[in-house]
């Protein structure tokens, strides 16, 4: 299959939507990372976005949605708190776990009786979920395993020939998936996955926020989670992560350690980093610029072919707990003290 690399313009997208409309997968853009966007209500269409991704079948997707109204039938019911939430913070890059209609194929659910429901900011997803006139199954579009895409580009590495179509619509303004939480009893809100939407951000609507355990902790495989993508392989370049808590005045003199393979990645450039032997990257000095360039980092990495990468700890507040679970993730929750 040749995969086509499409714009964002109305054209683009009606070509995009009529490939969903006939039950292929297409490269959809979102103001978190890329997606593979598919028909919802068609297990066809899930099990499809599955096999390009090579994802493990017990592991749910979610579906976006481009109006609220979209959300009453694929749903039980909504809670009085999941309305204030939508209300909230929707349009936006916030994931609610409910109860799933019948509608809801359980391809696309991973066998689960809960569905994630999310309707993204992005206009071009918007667009598409409104010309394919279903809602949208879509993971994030890397290969399982593999760093999420937060370009046009990452897709296209990871999905050359086996999606017909990619829409291009540049850089995702926030570079880290989605907040996924669920809801405990009248007003408890759970945070399966971090995302820009932060605990902090709960905090407005109500004081019981609760942080999963999986959320910083490594999980077994054969763990029941509430949250099943966590106790997968996730995030991981060829390149061996290692996340290091150091303290600013010691960067130098551990940089100047690290042979030529090795890459250490920090807020801002190391003074003088053209004279280290390893190579020096730039993390950013925000949580917001971290999320922004952590999975392009992780590919890069493996384009420079760096056997080994340093990672200061992100910095913390907002999204920086997001970098941090996607980062421990990455590094296989290896963290060493310096
Ligand atoms: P991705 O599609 O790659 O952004 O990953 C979606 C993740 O959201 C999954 O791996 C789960 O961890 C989480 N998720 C999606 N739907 C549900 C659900 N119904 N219950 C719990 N977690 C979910
Ligand atoms: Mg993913």
């Amino acid at each position: 299959m040749r995969t086509e690399l499409l714009g964002c313009s109305d054209e683009d997208i009606k070509l995009a939507a009529q490939l969903i409309k006939a039950g292929e997968v297409v490269g959809m853009p979102t103001e978190t990372v890329y997606g593979l966007a598919a028909n919802a209500l068609e297990p066809n269409a899930s099990k499809k976005i599955y096999k390009a991704k090579g994802r493990p079948s017990d592991n749910p997707l979610i579906v976006h949605i481009c109006e609220l109204e979209m959300i009453n039938s694929l749903v039980k019911y909504i809670p009085d708190i999941a309305k204030e939430c939508s209300k909230k913070f929707w349009s936006g890059p916030l994931t609610m776990v409910l109860p799933k209609s019948d509608i809801i194929p359980f391809e696309t659910s991973g066998g689960l009786d809960t569905v994630g429901i999310r309707f993204p900011a992005n206009q071009t997803a918007c667009k598409l979920i409104e010309k394919s006139g279903v809602p949208i199954a879509a993971p994030s579009a890397n290969r399982s395993g593999s760093p999420s895409p937060t370009c046009a580009k990452h897709v296209f590495e990871d999905m050359n020939g086996r999606i017909p179509a990619i829409l291009d619509d540049g850089s995702c303004s926030i570079g880290v998936e989605s907040t996924v939480i669920c809801f405990e009893g009248e007003d408890g809100i759970r945070i399966l996955r971090p995302g820009f939407i932060s605990a902090e951000d709960f905090m407005q609507i109500t004081d019981k926020v609760y942080i999963d355990k999986g959320v910083l902790h490594s999980v077994a495989n054969d763990q029941k989670v509430a949250s099943p993508g966590m106790k997968y392989k996730h995030y991981s370049p060829a390149c061996d992560v290692t996340i290091i808590d150091i303290d600013n005045h010691k960067l130098a003199e551990f940089a100047g350690s690290l042979s030529e393979s090795t890459a250490i990645v920090t807020p801002n450039l190391i003074e003088n980093s053209q004279k280290l032997k390893c190579k020096n990257l730039v993390f950013g000095d925000t949580a917001e610029k971290q999320a922004k360039n952590l999975f392009d980092l992780l590919r890069e990495l493996d384009e420079l072919k760096c056997t080994k990468a340093y990672f200061t700890r992100p910095l913390e507040g907002g999204v920086g707990m997001a970098v941090l679970n996607r980062l421990l993730r990455a590094a296989a929750f290896k963290v060493i003290k310096i």
